[in-house]
């Protein structure tokens, strides 16, 4: 995964139906299985929020095309050093990619066990939620953008593909 480039912007927020603005940080992902990747990290300026995506592929195929209609949201957490997200791990329900929420350990896929702290969504999170409560998220720093890219990797497009190898190597 590399950094190529970075760069002011401004967008519209989808969630708070907003204008935002702030640093968009743009990675380069080559993966053996999913092929390459341009991941885009949106930094807004409030600190108050990250959004990671998918801006291109470089396969089309019918999950590519779904994975580039996701993205994952980082909050501020309760103490201000971190951002977390509530994790979704990504799963295909016949050709349908789809997420799940995680309130057990055993059911976090393994790199992102090693690599993330993970918390339940009430220790971190300065809101309540009912959805989200005894959900498992991930914490960041909250200026380690490459790592917010990595868990989009980790949780988004790494779950299908190894599957899919799974599948056809057994
Ligand atoms: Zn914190």
């Amino acid at each position: 995964m590399k950094l190529c480039g970075k760069s002011r912007g401004e967008w519209f927020d989808l969630a708070t139906r907003k204008k935002d603005g702030g640093t968009i940080y743009a990675f380069h992902v080559s993966d053996q299985t999913s092929g390459k990747w341009l991941l885009n990290v949106r930094v807004s300026s409030s600190g108050e929020k990250s959004v990671v995506f998918a801006a291109t592929s470089q396969k089309t195929g019918i999950v590519h095309n779904q994975i580039k209609r996701k993205s994952i949201v980082f909050n501020a957490c309760s103490c201000g050093e971190h951002f977390y997200h509530p994790l979704g791990i990504s799963y295909l329900e016949g050709e349908r990619l789809r997420s799940k929420r995680v309130e057990k350990l055993d059911d976090v896929p393994e790199e992102i066990l090693e690599t993330f702290e993970i918390k339940k969504h009430e220790d971190v999170s300065p809101k309540s939620s009912t959805q989200l409560k005894e959900k498992l998220v991930a914490l960041v720093e909250k200026n380690d953008v490459k790592k917010m890219a990595l868990l989009f990797i980790l949780e988004k497009i790494c779950p299908i593909f190894k599957a899919a190898t799974r599948r056809v190597t057994t």
